[in-house]
This record gives structure tokens, C-alpha cells and sequence, in this order.
């Protein structure tokens, strides 16, 4: 048997009819920019996180570049980003100019340590990014807390958490924006790059439409220097498709961490992922092992995808050795970059899938 890591064809062919009939439509109407179906997207997208504006913009990254951007932050500012990411995150802070301030994440959730703000902080902090990261909602209360006794903004990166709740508001709406990623692989994905920003501040969702679109008010009017970033409309129909199916697939998603937790309980010096805060959309199914490499090969060899998320963290990259962060100055980070392996993980996932990943890895542990 050969279980992919995620399967982005069962979930075409389960929407086969639906989907060609709207990328068709794009087709015929030729509209390819800014098309009626941006402004569709955006408006559904943005009443299904339950926040007043959503702009559909290129990527995941590109929504928190312009977030950031529209918010005033740039060189000499400095914005709080985990440890514990995808490099996105701080990527985001870099190209506005500013710099990325990485703290500790906690063990057992993956995501930010509320606990260890108050060291980061400078006089030149103005900002914090909590990551939702693998699509569980970050500790939310005391990073907002934080946040307004130092009179920060907060952009929260969700591009792992479509659909997730904290508190039984979904995550996104709690900061001045919350940024989504549409790439393909996300618990809701585009047929290529794309990404949106919801926001309840009417300035800020203006501004960003400016900045994605040439800085234009109105055609040739250019109010702000502005880029090309446009969510495409063919990415914007496919994503309307996609988005009534969200919760149903988030569900699925659930029931398989759950079969997954039930089967790979006490076995081996496994740790398994811990729902600690809200609800779980478990975008990634990450397991913990001191023997990850061995176990990773055990699979490949029987067939089953495995990927590491991630297995160097950011102050360990080339790219960011100008942040003058040596190796030991985030144990906990390092250690979970050395023990983490992701399970295979869809909606589409079968039982006999799931047991066939469940069985080779007790049998790796025998
Ligand atoms: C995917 C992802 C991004 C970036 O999204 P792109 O659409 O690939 O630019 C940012 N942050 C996190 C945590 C992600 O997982």
C-alpha cells in the first residue's frame, strides 16, 4: 500500500462536477482580475471566520507582508515571531524592514509561550505574531493581555488554522488581522498560490486593498506605492467551491487525530499531539519520537509519507544568521526540530489507510 502524505486528487474527484463547472466560468468570462469572484470569496470567507472584511491577496506570506505594512511597521521595529514555525512567519517581519524577535514556544502546544513576552520585549517591539501553528490555536488570552498593556498590534498568522476556535471564536478575528494561507496542502487550499487577511478595522482592510493592487484608489490613481498581490479569480472560484466543505473536512480531520491518539497511545516513547486550547482543526498530525530518522525511514520503506515540520528551526538557517542567534539559545525548539515527524493526514483518509500508518508504526516499536 502507498499512503500519500496529503491527497489533493480523492479531494478533486469528490468535487470533480462542482469545480469544473466554476473554473469553466472563469474561463468563459475572461474577468481574470479581480473578478466577481474575488469579492464572492471574500465576503463568504470573511462571514465564515465571523470578521467584517477579508482581501484576498497571493499568498499566505503576502498577507502577513502587507498586514504588517499597513499597520505602520517597518525599519527599527522589531515584531515578536515563535521560535517554532514555518519561516514565513518571519519572513513577513524581514520584508517590511523590521526584525523578527523569536521567542520559546511551549512543549506541549508547539506555539508561542505567552510566559516568555515580557523578556522579549524592547522599546522598539510593536507588534506580536502568535501562530497557530499545525491548526491549533495559540494561548491566546495572555498574548492579547500582553499586547494591550504594551500597547502592541497583533497579527495573527492562521495559515494552519482555517476554521480553528479559541474560546469559541475562530482564530483570525482576535488581532488587529488575522492572515490565512490558501496554498494547496492547507486545511483550505487553492489550485496554486493564494491568501487572504480578515480584519474588523475598516482603515486597515482599505489600506491593503491598496497596497495588493498598485497602491490604486481607483484605476491610475495611485494613493499609496503599492505592489501587485493580488488573489487571482481563477484561485478565488476554486476556493468558493472549496469553503462549504471546510467544516466537514476540519471534522474528518478530528476523527482521524482522534484514531490516530487512540491507537499510538503508550506505544514506543511516542509523544502525541495534546489538544490544549480551543478547538483543533489538525491541519498536521505531529508525533514526537527520540528515534524520529529511524522512524521515518521504517515508513518510507512500507510505502507511508512522512514529513518533518520543520526540521531546521529559523536560528539555525543561513538565512537568518544575521540575527546573531547561536545554537542552544532555543532548547526546546531545537529539540522538538529533532523529534517531530507529521503522520499522514486528510479528510479523505481511509480506515484501512490509517490502520495500515497505525501498524507500521507499533510494528517500528516492537
Ligand atoms: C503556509 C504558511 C505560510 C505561508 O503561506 P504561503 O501561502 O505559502 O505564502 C505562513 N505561515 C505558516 C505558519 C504557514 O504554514
Amino acid at each position: 500500500m502507498q499512503i500519500p502524505f496529503v491527497d489533493l486528487q480523492a479531494q478533486y474527484r469528490a468535487l470533480k462536477t462542482e469545480m469544473d463547472t466554476a473554473v469553466l466560468r472563469v474561463m468563459q468570462q475572461c474577468n481574470f482580475i479581480l473578478g466577481k469572484e474575488v469579492g464572492d470569496f471574500e465576503r463568504a470567507f470573511a462571514a465564515y471566520v465571523g470578521a467584517k472584511h477579508c482581501v484576498g491577496v497571493a499568498s499566505g506570506l503576502d498577507a502577513l507582508k502587507l498586514a504588517l505594512e499597513a499597520l505602520g511597521i517597518g525599519p527599527g521595529d522589531e515584531v515578536i515571531v515563535p521560535a517554532h514555525t514555518f519561516i514565513a512567519s518571519a519572513l513577513a517581519v524581514s520584508a517590511v524592514g523590521a526584525r523578527p524577535v523569536l521567542v520559546e514556544v511551549e512543549e506541549d502546544s508547539f506555539n508561542l509561550d505567552p510566559k516568555r513576552l515580557d523578556a522579549a520585549l524592547t522599546p522598539r517591539t510593536k507588534a506580536v505574531m502568535p501562530v497557530h501553528l499545525y491548526g491549533q490555536p495559540a494561548d491566546l488570552d495572555p498574548i492579547l493581555d500582553f499586547a494591550r498593556r504594551h500597547g502592541l498590534r497583533v497579527v495573527e498568522d492562521a495559515s494552519q488554522a482555517h476554521g480553528a476556535r479559541y474560546r469559541g471564536r475562530r482564530v483570525g478575528t482576535f488581532g488587529d488581522a488575522g492572515c490565512f494561507s490558501f496554498y494547496p496542502g492547507k486545511n483550505l487550499g487553492a489550485y496554486g498560490d493564494a491568501g487572504g487577511l480578515v480584519t474588523d478595522d475598516d482603515a486597515l482592510a482599505e489600506r491593503v486593498r491598496f497596497l495588493r493592487n498598485y497602491g490604486q484608489e481607483v484605476k491610475y490613481k495611485h494613493v499609496v506605492k503599492g505592489y501587485n498581490l493580488r488573489l487571482d479569480t481563477l484561485q478565488a472560484a476554486v476556493l468558493s467551491v472549496k469553503l462549504p466543505h471546510l467544516d466537514n473536512w476540519n471534522a474528518r480531520r478530528l476523527a482521524h487525530a482522534a484514531a490516530y491518539t487512540h491507537a499510538l497511545e503508550g506505544v514506543g516513547d511516542l509523544k502525541l499531539p495534546r489538544v490544549i486550547y480551543g478547538d483543533h482543526v489538525f491541519h498536521l498530525y505531529v508525533i514526537r519520537t527520540a528515534r524520529r530518522n529511524a522512524l521515518q525511514n521504517h515508513l518510507t520503506e512500507r510505502g507511508i509519507a512522512t514529513v518533518i515540520h520543520y526540521p531546521v528551526p529559523i536560528h539555525l538557517q543561513a538565512a537568518y544568521a544575521d540575527l546573531g542567534y547561536p545554537r542552544g539559545t532555543f532548547p526546546t525548539t531545537e529539540r522538538l526540530a529533532d523529534e517531530i515527524l507529521s503522520l499522514p493526514m486528510y479528510a479523505e483518509l481511509t480506515p484501512e489507510q490509517q490502520d495500515y500508518v497505525v501498524a507500521a508504526v507499533k510494528d517500528f516499536f516492537r
